[in-house]
């Protein structure tokens, strides 16, 4: 059997964060079984349906490196690989289910359906269609197809249990007295969710389908589906849901979700995929960080846990800073280029880096932390103070002679460790080095937590720090 794995996200409008773990899971699983990893766009939904969105998750998914197979942008031979685009196909099967009588149309109005579910919930029942349509005389309702708005609901087999073995969960039965005759193609001709995932899983050949449990009650209507048409199901493999730290299911209001957001922070696409990678699975050595050929090699379904993986933004944020640390000077001075402070030359960045890749989790913080070196601050007075400790006259005279000390210290020789022998003559007793150095730090930087002190002076040169520690000095009285 060739493995071919998909995800199958839906252009809502962000590449969701789920994606990115369940399209790593597949991934990896394709990489493992030398399968093919195939992505599909599932925007048969029109009222979720947002223009464009497609690119979005396209370029998540390239940012990430979980290069597809097959899909909407790189073609492939079970193309189109957006559901839009196979209307006709879907249709077509679900005539056939109707002509096989595993299926009917279905003309109650959307009025009596309501009324029907606010009955049935008041009755504490679950609501669930009540079959209506489904008794009617086959030759009647073909009729009334050609005339009335419709739907086409699946004949849901009323006895005994769909179950099926799942590769992260073992088996999972449900009642089929549960299950509801799903609506399979919409009275706007559009295929629902149920239909379209089971035709095109089943025409492209997908042998494993690893999504998250969220569709775990789906895949009963989905194995009838499967025997309807009298087709062999995929194996099925339902992951866990990531969580927030406090167990509730991931979301916008607890943790950012949407892929571009982490790129935008200048997270490193292979800092996040480690991380996605222990959700729900660890390494057999125990690892915390591993590269992903290394995840590929050792990942498989059944090691897979099901209690539910924290998704913790510290934890990444750590895993970031630990794999920006490992990168050599010039690849890091490339992922840095978009976070790199407007006007900073690739020669500055490239001498403040050493600076603070020590201090940086995030690439974005790059920027935060290197602005100064081409933007001079604002530095409010009272910030001064609250740093020196003395009054505004004393603080001034302090920062006088400071500065009158670096000012004899030739261009040439305006190196941190001249600076710095300099800068300790001016310590005294109630001027202690990190009172008077956090006061210069906070003159020169506009910032109380900078790389070291005399090396970040160097950086600036003569000139510069004896303007800032003057435009400092002339606020003090
Ligand atoms: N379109 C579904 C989604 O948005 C796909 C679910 C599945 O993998 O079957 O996630």
């Amino acid at each position: 059997m060739t493995v071919r794995t998909r995800i199958a996200p839906s252009p809502t409008g962000i590449a969701h964060i789920g994606t990115a773990y369940i399209g790593l899971l597949n991934f990896a699983f394709a990489r493992a079984n030398g399968g093919k990893f195939i992505l599909r766009i599932e925007d048969t939904d029109r009222e979720r349906y947002v223009p464009g969105a497609e690119k979005i998750i396209f370029d998540a998914m390239h940012w990430l490196g979980l290069d597809y197979d097959e899909g909407p942008d790189v073609g492939g031979p079970y193309a189109p690989y957006v559901q839009s685009k196979r209307l006709a196909l879907y249709r077509q099967h679900a005539e056939e289910l109707v002509e096989k009588g595993n299926a009917y149309y279905c003309f109650c109005s959307q009025a009596r359906l309501t009324e029907m579910r606010e009955r049935q919930t008041k009755e504490g029942k679950i609501p669930m269609y009540d079959g209506t349509c489904r008794k009617l005389k086959p030759a009647i309702a073909k009729e009334r197809e050609k005339l009335e708005p419709h739907v086409i609901r699946l004949k849901v087999i009323r006895e005994g249990k769909t179950q099926w073995d799942d590769a992260i969960r073992g088996t999972i039965a449900f009642e089929n007295s549960s299950i509801d005759d799903q609506v399979l193609v919409k009275s706007d001709g559009y295929p629902t969710y149920h239909l379209a995932v089971v035709v095109d899983d089943h025409r492209m050949d997908i042998s494993h389908v690893i999504r998250g449990e969220e569709w775990i009650s789906s895949t009963p209507k989905h194995l009838m589906l499967y025997g309807a048409f009298g087709w062999k199901p995929p194996v099925f493999a339902h992951t866990p849901l990531l969580r927030n730290p406090d167990r509730s299911k991931l979301s916008k209001r607890r943790n950012p979700v949407s892929i571009l957001w982490y790129q935008e922070q200048g997270y490193l696409p292979q800092a996040l995929l480690n991380y996605l990678s222990l959700m729900g699975w660890a390494h057999p050595q125990e690892l915390d960080k591993f590269s992903r050929e290394d995840f590929i090699a050792n990942f498989s379904l059944d090691k897979v846990k099901t209690t539910a993986p924290i998704f913790d933004l510290e934890k990444l944020r750590w895993l970031n800073g630990a794999y920006i640390r490992e990168m050599d000077d010039s690849d890091l001075l490339t992922e840095l280029s978009p976070f790199t402070p407007k006007g900073m030359t690739p020669t500055l960045a490239r001498r403040v880096l050493p600076l603070v890749r020590e201090r940086i989790r995030l690439l974005s913080e790059f920027n935060d932390q290197t602005e100064f070196f081409v933007t001079r601050p604002e530095v409010p007075k009272e910030e001064v103070l609250s740093q020196s400790k003395h009054t505004g006259a004393e603080t001034k005279q302090k920062l006088q002679a400071f500065t009158g000390g670096l000012g004899k210290i030739k261009s040439e020789d305006f190196k941190a460790k001249r600076l710095e022998e300099t800068g300790r003559s001016f310590v005294e007793k109630d001027w202690s080095p990190t009172r008077l150095f956090m006061t210069v730090r906070i003159a020169v930087t506009g910032k109380t937590a900078t790389p070291p002190l005399f090396d970040t002076i160097e950086i600036l040169g003569k000139k510069e720090t004896l303007e800032r520690l003057r435009d400092v000095q002339n606020q003090l009285r």
